[in-house]
């Protein structure tokens, strides 16, 4: 998963992607870039693993000039974690450039990998992404938006894309909408962003999203649409409202806080947990859906986990017990809030389960008479091939066990879900206009012939890596 922004036609544009960029970091906190175009055409990259905060020195924004520039944040799903893999792609062809930032997971990558490198190309990543710069070095067209359309066909799969080319920026999302994109207005200039919330941070209104199979070009002959790939049944991502995107975002043109607090309230509907005491929110993700849940219950709100936001997700720990002194770390429970207390704990989703199982033992030992869990969402049951991050089915712990043993494991009195349907049902517009793929097993494309080689990016096993 991870984060896009771009700005056309305001001076340090390059000052503003790196705001929008600290805007985007939950998207994405293993590696940032930026590639900003200056007035005489020159294009500059610079990219950093870790966060925005870290990347972007003086020095290098100094030498980041002029009116256009894209940026990026990084969660790998398709390649490794490693600075070759930093976004955006700068590639230098027949003299001029074209930049590259992608939000989203191809489900082809392979074949079009395998493809070009038949043709004779060579790639510098084991991202996914590579590839549609170089179906856009090859392909041809009138306007620099025919062109990446004329790129874009054949490519399958969840992508939001700002692209620069020769003095243009285009932002092109896939004519299933899997991934959020904005477009707002800055004075003269335009500004994209896969969330909202980075439009705010530089001053920018928005306007509206970019909409599935459109293509929007600026540059010094002024804004363009165009409709230009072949409609497509929409498939936005229902994690996005449940977990993805900052609650103070418009996504898919509707509140994410609007929409988690109704996630709340039907869990709390659907699963109620009569005679508890206080319901508290696992934080940060799940603040509103718990609100939601006290709200529609009556049960008192406390906040009885506290996050320490100085450990971020790139505090990786391969082995469980490692995972376990994660959660100590992370979270630290109020014991005057829990001792004696019948306790409702509103998390937005159980992966593999380590977070509930370690966060369970220290709300007991924090004195907390019974434990109800609550979930914002229906259980993880499927991997994701459209770029949300989710391991194996073996390790998706709702997929490996009943609902009674997943209440043994965890170590709960009682586990509640949300249905799929009350999910939908608090998401902005019609609720079949949504992928959920991860909670209910149902693809709505083919699933890639070869994951774990789209994992590794297309790129040959012996230099694949995730994180
Ligand atoms: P787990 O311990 O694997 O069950 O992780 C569940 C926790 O991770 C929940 O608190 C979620 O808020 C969070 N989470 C859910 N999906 C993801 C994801 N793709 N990447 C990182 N964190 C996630």
């Amino acid at each position: 998963m991870c984060g896009i922004f771009g700005v056309y036609g305001v001076q340090d544009a390059a000052a503003l992607t790196q705001l929008g960029l600290y805007s985007l970091q939950h998207r994405g906190q293993e590696s940032a870039g930026i590639v900003a175009v200056d007035d005489t055409g020159q294009a500059r990259a610079s990219r950093a693993m870790g966060l925005v905060s870290e990347g972007f020195g003086d020095d290098e924004m100094a030498l980041l000039r002029g009116p256009i520039a894209i940026g990026h944040t990084r969660y790998s799903t398709a390649g490794a974690s490693a600075i070759e893999n930093a976004q955006p792609i700068l590639a230098r062809v027949r003299r001029t450039h074209i930049a590259l930032a992608h939000n989203g997971n191809l489900t082809n990558a392979v074949e079009l990998r395998r493809d070009l490198e038949d043709q004779g190309a060579i790639f510098s990543s084991t991202m996914d992404s590579e590839a549609i710069v170089h179906r856009i070095a090859r392909a041809e067209g009138r306007s620099p938006e025919e062109r990446v359309a004329n790129a874009l066909r054949g490519v399958e799969g969840a992508y939001c894309l700002l692209v620069v080319l020769d003095g243009t920026v285009l932002a092109a999302r896939d004519p299933h909408g899997w991934r959020p994109l904005v477009m707002g207005r800055l004075g003269d200039g335009w500004v994209f962003a896969s969330e909202s919330c980075a439009l705010d941070i530089v001053g920018a209104t928005l306007d509206r999203e970019v909409q599935p199979g459109e293509i929007v070009a600026v540059d010094a002959l002024g804004m363009r649409s165009m409709q230009a790939l072949p409609a497509a049944p929409i498939n936005r991502c229902v994690f996005e409202h449940v977990y993805f995107a900052r609650p103070d975002s418009t996504v898919f043109g509707g509140s994410v806080d609007r929409s988690r607090r109704a996630l709340g309230r039907q869990l709390a509907q659907e699963c109620p947990a009569d005679g508890a005491d206080i319901v508290f929110a696992v934080p940060d993700s799940s603040n509103s859906a718990a609100l939601g849940y006290a709200e529609a219950s009556g049960i008192a709100y406390e906040l009885a986990l506290i996050r320490n936001h100085y450990i971020g997700r790139t505090f990786i720990q391969p082995t469980q017990a490692g995972r376990i002194a994660k959660v100590k770390v992370k979270y630290n429970p109020v014991r005057e809030l829990l001792e004696g207390k019948r306790v409702v704990m509103v998390d937005d989703s159980i992966v593999r389960g380590t977070t509930t199982r370690g966060l369970v033992s220290l709300v007991r030992a924090a004195g907390a008479r019974e434990v109800h869990m609550r979930v914002s969402s229906a259980p993880i049951i499927s991997p994701c091939y459209y770029g949300i991050d989710t391991p194996r089915r073996e390790e998706l712990i709702a997929a490996q066990m009943t609902h009674e043993e997943l209440v043994r494991h965890l170590g709960v009195d009682s586990l509640g879900y949300l249905s799929i349907d009350g999910m939908l049902s608090a998401m902005p517009k019609e609720p079949d206009g949504y992928c959920h793929a991860c909670f209910s097993g149902r693809y709505p494309t083919d699933i890639p012939s070869e994951p774990e080689l789209l994992r590794a990016g297309g790129a040959a096993p012996a230099t694949a890596g995730m994180s």
